[in-house]
C-alpha cells in the first residue's frame, strides 16, 4: 500500500478472481465460463462494430434495450445493463444499502457481495445456512436489509423456489431484494415476471455465462422505471459508456441467436447430470445444483489436495479455503469430453490416494 492510498480503503481486502493461469493449457473448470464459443453471427457482430471505434459507444444501450426487452417482455425503462453484472451489483449496494439500510447475504455465496459491501462501507449481516447447504428462506423474511441473494446460490447450485422469492420480496417492501440470477438458465425459474408485481424487486442477470460471452462483459438488471432510474443516476455519475460498441453488438447478436444458447444450456444440463452420478459412483457427495457448476466432495481425499492433485493433471476447478467448505470443490459443467477427463483423471487420483 502506499502513502496516498486513502486511510478509508485500508482494511479492504479485494475480491480475488478464479485464477487465469498462463503456463500451460488447462482444461478450465474453475469459473463457470461456457465451454461452448459465442455464435458466428456474435463473433461478426462484434467484428463489425469493431470498424467503428473512433466513436463512444450509446450510453442509452438502444439496441440492446429493444432487443432484451422483446425477448424477456419487459419495457425499455425496466432494464439497464452494466460491464459484467459485477457492475451492477456493485451499483445496487451503492444505490440501496446504507447505515439505514444495511445489507443482508447468505455467509456462503459470491464472495463479491462482502467486498462490494466494504467498498461501499456499508454495514452487512452474513447468514449461515442450513445445514443442508440451502438458504432458509424464512431467514430473510421481514428483515428489514437490502437483502442480496445468488439463486441459484454459489458456489453450491441450490436454489430457492420462485414462491420463496416471491415471499422475500413480499415481506420487505421497505428495502430492495436483489436476486442474482447468474446461473439461473441452467434448470431453474427466474423473478424476472415478479419485477412487474414488487417495486422493490431486482433482478440481476449476466451474459457471462450461459450466453458464453464472459471476455465481452455484459450484465443487466431488471427491475420497476424507479429502481432503474436510481441505478442510472449511479451508472451515468461513474460510467455512462459501460458497455463497448463490440459487446453492444455482441449482446444484440446474442439475444438474436437465443435458441443456439438454450440448446447449450440443454447440453450442460446433461453433462452436469451424467458428471453427478458419476461422482457419485465414486463415492462422492454432490450438492443438486441447478447451475452450471457441481459443488462435490468426497471422505477419501481433502478438498485442497483434491484440487492440487487435478491441477498437476492439467485440470482447473475452484477450491475456497472457507473453514466450512473447505473440503469441497467447484466444477465448472464443461462439454462432455471434458468431464470424462475430469473423472479419469478423478479415479486415477483415488486409486493414487489408496495405494
Ligand atoms: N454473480 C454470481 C453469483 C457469480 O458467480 C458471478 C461470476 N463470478 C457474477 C455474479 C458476476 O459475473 P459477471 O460479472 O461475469 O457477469
Amino acid at each position: 500500500m502506499s502513502k496516498y492510498f486513502s486511510k478509508k480503503y485500508a482494511s479492504l481486502e479485494a475480491y480475488v478472481p478464479g485464477e487465469q493461469p498462463k503456463d500451460m493449457k488447462y482444461i478450465k473448470l474453475n469459473t463457470n465460463e461456457s465451454p461452448f464459443p459465442p455464435c458466428d453471427a456474435v463473433v461478426r457482430a462484434a467484428e463489425k462494430a469493431s470498424e467503428r471505434l473512433q466513436l463512444y459507444s450509446d450510453p442509452d444501450c438502444t439496441p440492446l434495450v429493444k432487443a432484451f426487452s422483446s425477448l424477456f417482455g419487459v419495457k425499455p425503462t425496466e432494464v439497464i445493463f452494466s460491464n459484467g453484472s459485477d457492475e451492477i451489483l456493485n451499483f445496487a449496494f451503492m444505490a440501496f444499502c446504507d447505515e439505514s439500510h444495511p445489507a443482508a447475504f447468505p455467509e456462503i455465496s459470491y464472495g463479491f457481495y462482502p467486498v462490494f459491501a466494504e467498498l461501499n462501507r456499508i454495514p452487512y449481516t452474513e447468514i449461515p445456512l442450513k445445514n443442508d447447504f440451502s438458504v432458509d428462506y424464512h431467514d430473510y423474511c421481514n428483515i428489514n436489509k437490502t437483502v442480496i441473494i445468488a439463486n441459484p446460490n454459489a458456489p453450491t447450485g441450490l436454489c430457492l423456489s420462485l414462491s420463496e422469492v416471491e415471499e422475500i420480496a413480499r415481506s420487505n417492501p421497505d428495502n430492495v431484494v436483489v436476486i442474482d440470477e447468474a446461473y439461473i438458465d441452467f434448470g431453474s425459474e427466474s423473478a424476472i415476471g415478479l419485477t412487474k408485481k414488487y417495486d422493490n424487486l431486482l433482478v440481476v442477470g449476466t451474459f457471462s455465462k450461459s450466453r458464453s460471452l464472459a471476455g465481452a462483459r455484459l450484465g443487466f438488471g431488471v427491475a420497476c422505471e424507479s429502481l432503474i432510474n436510481d441505478l442510472n443516476t449511479i451508472r451515468f455519475s461513474t460510467n455512462p459508456y459501460n458497455i463497448n460498441s463490440m459487446t453492444m453488438a455482441a449482446g444484440v447478436a446474442a439475444l438474436e441467436n437465443n435458441g443456439y444458447y438454450m440448446d447449450n444450456c440443454k447440453t450442460i444440463i446433461e453433462n452436469r447430470s451424467y458428471t453427478k452420478n458419476a461422482l457419485e459412483s465414486l463415492g462422492f457427495s454432490v450438492l443438486d445444483s441447478k447451475a452450471n457448476f457441481l459443488f462435490a466432495r468426497s471422505d477419501r481425499i481433502g478438498g485442497a489436495e483434491y484440487y492440487k492433485t487435478l491441477k498437476k493433471k492439467g485440470i482447473l476447478v475452484r477450491h475456497f479455503s472457507k473453514e466450512k467448505i473447505s473440503d469441497y470443490v467447484r466444477i465448472t459443467i464443461g462439454t462432455k469430453e471434458q468431464m470424462d477427463a475430469l473423472l479419469a483423471a478423478t479415479e486415477q487420483i483415488l486409486r493414487e490416494e489408496k495405494s
